[in-house]
């Protein structure tokens, strides 16, 4: 069994393969500061080298902001996209870390070995697994495996403003069959997850305008239509006593969760409770009728992100205000076109405002939900294979948030996604003491190997 030669050598290569991650995690790649720029470049630079005495061609490809980093392998069969990024996030409050984020270190964690270093986790300890398989693989196959390309990202941490470009200029170069995107964590402590669905995202912010100027109430309230009470009246209705969203239309595109994702999610054991505990909350407050998971990654949702008006400093003024404003956000799920979910939203403020009220409508903004095709016979091989690494079913899961590069890459080169990472809810990436866990670093390499293998029989 050849595969089992490659786990083996992935175990035994595990000192070696941490030495490399430490090199990565020394190089102070912070985007978004122009003072790392210098770092950013190095990084990309030593990306380059690793792959291409792995045997890729790689090269370095300049940007207006951080460098991208390709790396191309010509095998036999389906054309996969390995995406990564190198860059991090700042390390302040440096006061808080308990040792130089940029000196990173081994050593013991409450639940076992742990590496230690700003970006550990959040990508260099993840993108490495990808790097540290393909190199076992290597030294046991004398290549590497199936027909790859590797790309790296240095912006990522500071809002990709290279990316959609270079997707679109390089479209031909970095359309494969499918993506891999290592950047997202397991589900619980030792679940395996593979990320099929993501949340898109629809906001505006509105203005609600009355009088034309500020009215002192004493001789005008009462008489005069306030637009706060226009404004709470309408939004206080957004929702349901069953916490459904009430905007006409809003849940027409929205497709019901394949039966079998809903019974993964299922046998997931999500407990609620706990997650509600962990901020002082203990009712799920999303649609009565739906499972917290659903409320969280595959239903819709509406929030009032931010709410003013009238007076609101220190002591008391009896102002009748001219306006009153709102920020409101939607997530969107698979199906709902945040083109047709924002006019819709619109026209029911305007049918509910009242003689004298006008509506101001700003910067409506909006980006629809990816859903993965997972009748994609990888997507069974990929589970199949966490499972066999992990000893638990892995699951296919939602986001509730959002990885803009894998709908990018949907979006921009027609690829889908498969986002699978071995980071924990612990390893406090973008916060002071970031780590990865030796475990994650060590079964994800050994979770790649065995990914590459059945795809390769495929
Ligand atoms: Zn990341």
């Amino acid at each position: 069994m050849t595969l089992d030669a490659v786990l083996s050598r992935i175990d035994d290569a595990l000192p070696e393969s941490c030495d490399r991650l430490m090199e990565l995690l020394r190089i102070p790649s912070i985007s978004t500061d122009p003072a790392y720029d210098g770092d950013c470049a190095q990084a990309a630079a030593w990306l380059v080298q690793e792959l291409k005495a792995l045997g890729f061609s790689a090269s370095t490809r300049p940007t207006p902001g951080h460098p991208m980093v390709v790396g191309r392998h010509a095998g036999e069969g389906r054309h996969i996209l390995f995406y990564g990024h190198y860059d991090v996030q700042p390390v302040d409050p440096l006061e808080l870390w308990d040792r130089d984020p940029f000196d990173p270190v081994q050593e013991n964690g409450p639940n076992g070995p742990v590496i230690r270093a700003r970006g550990a986790a959040d990508d260099k300890g993840q993108l490495m697994t990808f790097l540290e398989a393909c190199r076992a693989w290597k030294d046991v196959h004398g290549v590497l495996p199936g027909n790859l390309t590797i790309f790296f990202e240095g912006e990522e941490e500071s809002g990709s403003p290279s990316l959609i470009p270079f997707l679109r200029e390089n479209k031909d170069e970095l359309s494969a069959d499918l993506a891999l995107i290592c950047d997202t964590g397991l589900f619980a402590d030792q679940t395996p997850a593979i990320v099929t669905m993501l949340r898109g995202l629809a906001k505006v912010e509105f203005t609600i305008q009355g009088a034309t100027k500020d009215l002192h109430s004493g001789m005008f309230g009462g008489v005069a239509m306030n637009p706060i009470r226009v404004l709470t009246r309408i939004l206080g209705g957004l929702h349901d006593e069953n916490g459904r969203v009430q905007v006409p239309g809003f849940y027409d595109d929205v497709a019901e969760l394949p039966e079998t994702v809903a019974a993964q999610w299922q046998g997931l054991g999500f407990d609620h409770a706990a997650f509600l505990g962990g901020v002082g909350l203990s009712t799920p407050a999303g649609e009565a009728d739906r499972t917290p998971l659903e409320q969280i990654w595959s239903r819709p949702t509406a929030e009032i992100n931010g709410i003013w008006g009238g007076y609101t400093g220190a002591g008391f003024k009896t102002v009748l205000p001219a306006q009153a404003s709102a920020k409101v956000s939607f997530r969107l799920v698979s199906g709902q076109d945040p083109a047709k979910i924002l006019p819709a939203f619109k026209a029911w403020i305007e049918a509910q405002l009242p003689p004298d009220c006008a509506l101001i409508w700003k910067e409506p903004e909006g980006s629809p939900a990816s859903v993965m095709e997972i009748t994609d016979p990888a997507f069974d091989a990929a589970r199949a294979a966490l499972s066999e690494e992990w000893d638990r079913p892995a699951a296919f899961v939602g986001c509730g948030g959002s990885i803009p590069v894998a709908g990018y890459f949907k979006e921009f080169l027609g690829m889908d996604a498969m986002l699978i990472g071995f980071g924990r809810d612990d390893d406090q990436i973008h916060s002071p003491n970031e780590k990865y866990d030796l475990e994650s670093f060590h079964k994800g390499i050994r979770s790649w190997a065995r990914v590459l293998d059945r795809i390769a029989q495929q």
